[in-house]
């Protein structure tokens, strides 16, 4: 059975991060928008991934009136200083760099922020669909476009609209609408993955990242009693070679300390470290934003950010076009985020390979080791190693 449940201005493919930022700040403008979401809500509500937004994502959020949505999860004012350990010494990252920005990141786990968006949106009157079970996108190269789903009845519905947006993630259906010949994909492996972990223990401090010649390792908050464990490894590991133990030894090694509390382990994921964009970012009436366009290493934590950069540009242009009937912003919206996006990849690759390169040589040598380290005492405050002088007046006063 087809129902044409009605026409809307924007069809929202996707309820994460890109799509319910977008939505809201569609909503906030009368702009008609359906989201479609393919999980239940009990489920995205819940689905752990990323832990930290950086200032330009949070900034978003407020100029747009959704800084709710990350309201008690500030961290540039934290007093608690958050080391880096190279090969066990402690050192602090330089202060000031972020001191240009009007506003702090947030540490906020992304089911939470995602949690808040929904809560928002619905509160506002805005229309989402969960278990909203296999779109289809047809007529995105007419001022029409139509988008086909199976409700959770099971009942096909069809949405009619202006703008179709995909927000959807990397492996998502959107993006297979673009012809072939139309759509170009760069990637860039940086041939070591990230075993990922999810432990049931808190982060003290919120953030410790190591660089040791046994390879990278982190320890990142995802709320008061949860913390994500990062441990480079070789892209052939499986997860079935890191039991809990290891991980907890090996963590413990990179930091050169003992990690305290240790907790249950609840997940684990092999995830190669790449960055991936597609080009161009819209066909016809179709937008991608946020994975959907583009995949960003996770050693830079920029992910949710350039999903709020695409969802913020494509919002201002959709209004744009609705008020004043002008469709320039939507016309250059694919020029505009992929500019931004290779920004983003430029220092993203920069840092991966910074952080990486710098510890373990196995996989770069020994010459990129070096390199690595000297960019890296680019981002540090000095190593406090007392000056000789200062030492052999300290022996002579003690003595
Ligand atoms: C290990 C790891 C750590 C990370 N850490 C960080 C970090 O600290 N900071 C950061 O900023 N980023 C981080 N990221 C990246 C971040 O998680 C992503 O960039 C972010 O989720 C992108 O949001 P999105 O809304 O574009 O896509 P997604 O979050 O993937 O959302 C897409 C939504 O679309 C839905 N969907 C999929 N297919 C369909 C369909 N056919 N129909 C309808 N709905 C569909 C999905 O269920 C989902 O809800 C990390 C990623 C990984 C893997």
């Amino acid at each position: 059975m087809t129902e044409t449940t009605k026409d809307t201005t924007v069809v929202v493919i996707g309820g994460g991060v890109a799509g319910l930022a977008l939505g809201n700040f569609l909503l906030r403008n009368g702009v008609g928008c359906i989201v479609l979401e393919k999980h239940s809500r009990a489920y995205v509500e819940q689905r752990q991934r990323a832990g930290a937004l950086d200032a330009g994502g949070v900034r978003v959020l407020n100029e747009w009136g959704v800084g709710e949505a990350v309201d008690g999860y500030s961290h540039g004012d934290s007093d608690a200083p958050m080391p880096l350990l190279i090969d066990g010494e402690k050192r602090q990252w330089r202060s000031g760099d972020d001191d240009e920005d009007d506003v702090d990141g947030a540490f906020c786990p992304q089911q939470i922020l995602v949690r808040n968006l929904i809560r928002v949106f619905l509160r506002d009157g805005g229309d989402l669909r969960f278990e909203a079970q296999d779109v289809a996108l047809h007529d995105i190269d007419t001022g029409r476009p139509l988008v086909s789903y199976r409700d959770a009845n099971g009942v096909t519905q069809d949405v009619s609209c202006d703008v179709v947006a995909g927000g959807d993630g990397y492996r998502g259906v959107s993006r297979t609408a673009i012809p072939d010949d139309v759509l170009t994909c760069s990637t860039h492996e940086f041939g070591y993955a990230w075993l990922t972990v999810m432990a049931g223990v808190p982060a003290d401090p919120l953030a410790v990242l190591a660089v040791h010649s046994r390879g990278f390792a982190a320890q990142i908050t995802r709320g008061p009693e949860a913390s994500r464990l990062y441990l480079q490894c070789p892209l052939t590991d499986t997860v079935e070679e890191w039991p809990d133990e290891r991980i907890w030894s090996e963590l413990e090694a990179r930091f050169g300390e003992s990690v305290e509390p240790k907790g249950p382990i609840t997940s684990k994921q092999i995830v190669p470290l790449r960055g991936v964009v597609f080009s161009p970012m819209s066909y016809g009436r179709l937008y991608l934003l946020g994975d959907a366009a583009h995949l960003i290493s996770p050693m830079s934590a920029q992910g949710m950010s350039l999903a709020l950069h695409d969802a913020d540009v494509l919002a201002r242009a959709i209004i744009q076009q609705v008020e004043r009937n002008d469709s320039s912003l939507l016309d250059s919206y694919s020029d505009t985020c992929l500019d931004h996006t290779w920004e983003r990849q430029a220092s993203a690759v920069w840092m991966t390979r910074t952080m990486h390169d710098s510890g373990d040589a196995g996989y770069e040598g020994e010459f990129c080791r070096q390199i690595a380290r000297k960019n890296l005492e680019t981002m540090l405050e000095p190593a406090t190693t007392p000056h000789p002088a200062a030492e052999a007046g300290a022996s002579q006063s003690q003595g």
